[in-house]
């Protein structure tokens, strides 16, 4: 990591050319650069062994122009306050791409999630949300899961809040169980958008799914579904890979199988034998058609970007790709479906499970489904028609369209007070 580019600066990067493209005010520009609140907090935890550990957190809202924030919780021992105000912001613009009424925020805690027993999770994550309790709400900040938490964190965010607010509030946060006032679909959501932009773009790029081949970095939450549906889509799967490493097959893996056997289970698929065992690295090396990266961010960057093989990368994970990476993508012709439209399912069927919560009123399955297909296909076309109009490449015109709906937003709204 040390090589790299601070995801802050690379966010500040992709935001600069969009405000290029639309010739956008220097205040405003510099007001978009800025988160509008970072949080951080340090707070205790009596471990199982009785010792007192001491956790840093962040909450950052970037902007809030369009509605209340919103964005992940994030458990992971990298997590630090820029990456943290990087991932908000692209909360921002993913949530204008696909024109839901919010604006972008994001959380985490620093920390090992595999270190810690399910009570030490808890308690964490009661702590946490306490110190943080103040900016949360259903109609202010409303966070969901991201890598290391998931629908039981949720649960807890949910109970802690209610505890305070001295009733029941489940639209405080999205990604819980369906029990709770969680929604059908999503689960799913996250890597069901990226199939949906991985068939919008086939369709255009004159791919055919039906024979592709595809890679995917990353089985977890994103990534297993993504494959699952790829291959249900009759594309073959030949390579997956966890943090511990990849799994290869020409002829293509047995991808429900993997999924029931092995997804939500570090290191599991390593147990599966009719396979060539590959690196992180190989594996976004592979020969194969499509390049899913679902696990971390910068994982191509400019010394391996030359080496991909794919014509088609849908970016399931936030900023997988550096800006030097995509230069050079953008050269040999590989079409990249930017995170901020790629990933873009999961945020939209969260806002389908706050609506659903405030409501009261639950949807089907199938509606959910269908409408969360209908705004990632709107969106991809949206995209890609502002990325011939501009001549440009798919991320910067996804940024213009997400840059342009909030600096609108802003400037309608003018400067309080
Ligand atoms: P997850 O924790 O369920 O899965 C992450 C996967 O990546 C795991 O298989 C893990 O082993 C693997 N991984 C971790 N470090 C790795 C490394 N160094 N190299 C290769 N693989 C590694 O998380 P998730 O929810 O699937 O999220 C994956 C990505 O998608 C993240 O970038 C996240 O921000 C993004 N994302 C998630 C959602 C969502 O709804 N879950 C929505 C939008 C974006």
């Amino acid at each position: 990591m040390s090589e790299q580019e601070n995801v802050l600066e690379m966010a500040r990067r992709q935001l600069a050319l969009a405000s290029r493209h639309l010739d956008l005010d220097d205040g405003l520009h510099a007001a978009l650069a800025k988160p509008k609140r970072q949080v951080t907090v340090n707070f205790p935890v009596v471990m199982d062994n009785g010792q007192v550990q001491v956790f840093e957190g962040f909450r950052v809202q970037h902007n809030a122009s369009r509605g209340p924030t919103k964005g992940g919780i994030r458990y992971h021992h990298d997590v630090d306050l820029d990456e943290t105000t990087a991932l908000a912001m692209w909360m921002t613009w993913k949530c204008a791409v696909v024109n839901i009424p919010y604006g972008g925020a994001k959380g985490g805690v620093r920390v090992d999630v595999k270190r810690l027993s399910k009570r030490e999770l808890e308690k964490l994550t009661r702590r946490f949300v306490t110190e943080i309790t103040g900016i949360l709400g259903e109609r202010s900040d409303i966070p969901a899961p991201d890598i290391g938490t998931n629908a039981t964190v949720m649960s807890w965010i949910m109970d802690t809040f209610s505890m305070h607010a001295g009733y029941t509030v489940p639209g405080v946060v999205t990604g819980k169980p369906i029990e709770l006032g969680g929604s059908e679909g999503r689960v799913e959501a996250t890597g069901r958008g990226v199939v949906v932009s991985m068939e919008e773009a086939a369709k255009l790029i004159n791919l055919d799914l039906g024979s592709a081949t595809i890679a995917v970095q990353g089985f977890g939450n994103v990534g297993s579904v993504a494959a699952r549906l790829a291959h249900d889509l009759g594309a073959t799967v030949v390579a997956v890979s966890d943090a511990k490493g990849g799994i290869y097959n020409p002829k293509g893996l047995p991808i429900h199988d993997l999924y029931y056997r092995y997804s939500g289970i570090e290191g599991g698929i390593h147990n599966f034998k009719e396979c060539e065992k590959i690196t992180n690295e190989q594996l976004l090396e592979i020969d194969c058609d499509v390049l899913v990266p679902a696990a971390i961010s910068q994982q191509l960057h400019k010394r391996n970007a030359d080496k991909v093989k794919a014509k088609l990368i849908v970016e399931g994970a936030n900023g997988p790709t550096t800006p030097d990476a995509d230069e050079i993508f953008s050269d040999k012709g590989i079409l990249v479906i930017p995170d901020i439209l790629a990933n873009a399912g999961g945020v939209v069927t969260s806002y389908f499970e706050w609506v659903q919560d405030l409501q009261n009123f639950f949807w089907e399955e199938s509606q959910v489904n269908d409408r969360l297909a209908r705004i990632m296909r709107h969106a991809y076309h949206a995209v890609d028609q502002t990325m011939r109009a501009h001549k440009t490449d798919m991320r910067t015109a996804a940024m213009i369209i997400g840059v342009k709906r909030v600096a609108d937003a802003t400037v309608m709204r003018g400067i309080y007070p």
